[in-house]
C-alpha cells in the first residue's frame, strides 16, 4: 500500500482487474478460505454477506491471509442478526493467532479448531482435507482439497512446488478446479512460491496423472507487483495454456 514502483503506479492508473487486494475465496457463500486484512473491503465492494459463512479455513498466518483481530467483529456488540456460529480451522500457529486476538469466545459465536495435515473435516455439506504446502519452514502451512456435491477444488496457495506427500494424496483423487500460486510470475523460481514455469509443470502433472478431470479448470492467482505484469500481460501468457488468470471479485462455476 506504500509502494511507488512504476508497476503499482500503472495498475492504479488503469484500475479494473489490475487492482489486486489480498487473497481469499468463498465457496457457495458459506465456506471461506483465508481472512485477509482486505476482507471488509471485499464485503463492501462485492456485496458479500459474510454472515452466511459457516466455515473458515485458514491456510497460514502470513499477514496477507489472516487478520485474526477482525474475528472480533463476529462477536456480539459488533455483529447482529447471526443465526449460527463461525467455525475457524487452521494449524497450530493459526489457532494461536486467533486465540490471541479473540480468546475463547462462546462456541455459539466462534469455534476455533486445530487441524493437522491429511485430516478431513466434514462441515455437514462439504469435506475439506488439509494438505501440506511448501511455503514457510517455520509453520505447517496448509493447502485444501474441497469436495462438495460430486465436485472438487484444490486450493493451492501459498506454496512452492508441492511436497511429494501432497502429490501422493492427490494421486487417487479427481479435480474440477485447481487454484495455484503464481506469485513469482516470470522471475526465477524461489522455492516458497510458484512462478509461471512451475505452474505449468504442476498443471501438466495434474493432467498427466489424470487428477484434473477432462474439462477441469486451472486458475492462477496471488501475483506479486515485483513481477511487473498487469492483468492483460498475465492473460496473454496463460490463455494459450488454457489457464485462467484470477482477478478480484472473479466468480467461477464448476
Ligand atoms: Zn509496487
Ligand atoms: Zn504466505
Ligand atoms: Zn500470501
Amino acid at each position: 500500500m506504500f509502494c511507488r514502483c512504476p508497476h503499482c503506479a500503472k495498475a492504479r492508473e488503469l484500475g479494473g482487474k489490475n487492482i489486486r487486494t489480498r487473497s481469499s475465496a468463498i465457496i457457495d457463500d458459506t465456506l471461506k478460505i483465508d481472512f485477509p486484512p482486505d476482507t471488509l473491503h471485499h464485503v463492501l465492494r462485492d456485496r458479500i454477506d459474510l454472515g452466511l459463512v459457516k466455515d473458515l479455513f485458514v491456510t497460514h498466518t502470513h499477514s496477507d491471509h489472516l487478520r485474526a483481530e477482525d474475528l472480533e467483529m463476529r462477536l456480539p456488540v459488533y455483529a447482529h442478526g447471526l443465526d449460527h456460529p463461525l467455525r475457524v480451522y487452521g494449524h497450530d500457529a493459526v489457532v494461536r493467532k486467533c486465540r490471541e486476538a479473540v480468546g475463547r469466545p462462546g462456541a455459539e459465536h466462534i469455534s476455533i479448531r486445530r487441524i493437522l495435515p491429511f485430516e478431513t473435516v466434514d462441515t455437514g455439506t462439504t469435506l475439506v482435507t488439509a494438505l501440506p504446502a511448501n511455503h514457510d519452514p517455520d509453520e505447517t502451512c496448509l493447502l485444501y482439497y474441497i469436495e462438495k456435491d460430486g465436485k472438487s477444488i484444490f486450493y493451492g496457495h501459498d506454496t512452492g512446488l508441492l511436497p511429494e506427500e501432497t502429490w501422493s494424496w492427490l494421486a487417487s483423487r479427481k479435480l474440477d478446479l485447481a487454484i495455484l500460486d503464481c506469485t513469482n510470475g516470470n522471475l526465477p523460481f524461489t522455492g516458497s512460491h510458484l512462478n509461471i514455469e512451475a505452474v505449468l509443470a504442476i498443471r501438466n502433472r495434474l493432467n498427466d496423472a489424470g487428477i484434473l478431470r477432462n474439462g477441469g479448470q486451472t486458475v492462477v492467482t496471488h501475483f506479486s507487483h515485483n513481477i511487473g505484469l498487469l492483468h492483460d500481460d498475465l492473460t496473454a501468457i496463460f490463455n494459450p495454456e488454457y489457464i485462467i488468470v484470477a482477478y478480484d471479485g472473479m466468480v467461477i462455476s464448476i
